[in-house]
């Protein structure tokens, strides 16, 4: 690098550093409505987050920056893996992602976003679909504009694809989950047909808020969130979002007459927030210090909530602390009757309720009704009732009303076509990281029996966390486990789990 070339460099990514910091002050004030903000104040709120959104926008479409940037990759070899060529790579595929949609359309997408969401919660309030019809012809149009605006390799469901799981192709996806499908309709419909069932009333007995807040704290803990750098606080809807280093935010919610929320809901959460904590800090707000893609992130969440949280060992060692925080919900409770309880596979009608053989079905349907409805092969009109034909298929159960059917996600109603796949590509591969995690370090229950979750964690933070977005999510796959995008471990983990359960 010449001095010049060095100073320009520098000169870049100070300029993106302040973006990100920008774009922190903007989680924050998202973080703060979603926890804190009394209803009084959602409108101003709106006001400062639009601001925010557009300064921060102005500053990734800043002329000089994209010059520098193009000037920057002009001199680098594409096939150039230093930091500074994959930094200078990465922010220039964000950028000309931006500059490429005209501000027209984005501020289109953003009023129809709202007001679809409005119009969703009245039509799902109402069970009335045809309320929320308009909404959504109206936002596919503006997503098929999208997604031209934007470019693709092959399909226009790429594009939307992409604005999640960068550099993802739905020609690499679809097979894969088709597969998925096909080898996990016949389990389900196996497990059903086993005439087990675990007796999950053990799950809805009396379970003390303020025992669970002290009870998922302590395994969040275990598991490797830091408190130090992180908090925990109470929403209506979890999630996770990271303010930066040092300061990553998980929230849950508390039922007094049900265990699985909370605790799995954080072991998820604390999941998303271990992968927060482990990206370098030093890189922050370059892409060297940024998630590699929503897969990515979930991959992380449920090894942490299914892999670990729904292990037989993990309650070798967690199951005594249960009973002491619970003594009259588990006093007459076996370990093992409380393991095949939180580990019921049965078809349901709502997707955040699934359990994990049946989750994915969830995640297909959607994946396979929107890309229907973008290509322009399903109407909108005719959304509901094919919902329901592959809810009978897959699961074996018709939602009696589209409340409880095709209007349950807010997802589409809020632009958010093309994110539904990144669910089920967390589950593949989380299932691909544990299964090499296991080869490498050999079994790891033996480690979670004794309450060790260090061997997998630090795993995770050297072949995945610290790289940043160093590698596309395609390529991370490739070179942890020596093999691309595949349904096989994740189908492996399931059917060794469910044979046991329920003597399949
Ligand atoms: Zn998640």
């Amino acid at each position: 690098m010449s001095k010049d070339t060095a100073r320009v460099f520098e000169e870049v990514c100070r300029h993106a550093r302040r973006t990100a910091v920008m774009a922190s002050i903007h989680e924050f004030l998202g973080w703060d409505e979603r926890t804190m903000l009394p209803p009084g104040g959602a409108e101003h709120r709106a006001e400062q987050s639009t601001l925010l959104a557009g300064m921060i926008h102005q500053r990734w479409v800043d002329y000089k920056f994209g010059e520098q940037l193009d000037g920057l990759a002009a001199d680098s070899a594409d096939n150039d893996d230093s930091d500074a060529a994959v930094i200078v790579r990465r922010l220039k595929r964000q950028r000309d992602k931006r500059v490429k949609l005209p501000q027209s359309l984005v501020e289109e997408l953003s009023r129809t976003a709202v007001m679809g969401q409005q119009a969703w919660q009245e039509a799902r309030n109402g069970d009335d679909f045809a309320m929320f019809q308009p909404l959504l012809e109206r936002t596919l149009e503006l997503k098929r504009q999208q997604a031209e605006a934007l470019g693709y390799p092959q399909c226009p469901y790429d594009a939307l694809l992409d604005e999640f799981e960068p550099e993802e192709l739905t020609a690499n996806v679809g097979p894969v989950l088709e597969n998925l499908r096909a080898e996990l309709v016949p389990l389900v419909t196996s497990i059903e047909q086993s005439g087990r069932k675990p007796d999950c009333s053990i799950l809805h007995r009396d379970y003390p808020v303020e025992a669970q807040d002290r009870f998922v704290r302590e395994a969040a803990a275990a598991i490797g969130f830091d408190f130090r750098r992180g908090r925990l606080d109470v929403t209506a809807h979890p999630f996770c979002c990271s303010l930066g280093p040092g300061d990553c935010r998980i929230t849950t919610r508390y039922y007094p007459d049900f265990f699985n929320a909370a605790f799995f809901g954080v072991l998820h959460e604390a999941g998303h927030g271990i992968y927060e904590q482990g990206l370098p800090a030093e890189q922050y707000g370059l892409p060297l210090g940024e998630f590699v893609s929503l897969g990515i992130h979930e991959s992380q969440s449920r090894l942490w909530e299914n892999f670990v949280g729904r292990n037989r060992e993990f309650w070798t060692c967690f199951f005594p602390k249960a009973r002491e925080y619970f003594p009259a919900a588990l006093g007459d409770v076996s370990a093992d009757d409380f393991f095949f309880a939180i580990n019921e596979s049965r078809p349901s009608l709502i997707r955040v309720e699934a359990d994990e053989a049946t989750y994915n079905l969830h995640i297909l349907i959607r994946f396979e009704l929107e890309r229907a409805m973008l290509d322009g092969q399903l109407d909108a009109a005719d959304l509901p009732d094919a919902w329901n034909e592959k809810y009978r298929q897959y699961l074996g159960i018709t939602p009696p009303t589209n409340r409880e059917g095709v209007l349950q996600d807010v997802h589409w109603s809020a632009g958010l076509i093309g994110y539904f796949p990144t669910y089920s590509l967390g589950n593949l591969y989380a299932a691909q990281f544990f299964a090499q995690a296991e080869s490498e370090l050999g079994n790891l229950a033996n480690s979670f029996a004794k309450g060790d979750f260090q061997p997998l964690r630090e795993w995770l933070r050297e072949k995945i966390h610290r790289h940043g977005q160093r590698f596309t999510a395609a390529e991370l796959v490739e070179t942890i486990t020596g093999r691309g995008l595949s349904a096989q471990p994740l189908l492996d983990h399931l059917r060794g789990k469910y044979r046991l359960l329920y003597q399949l």
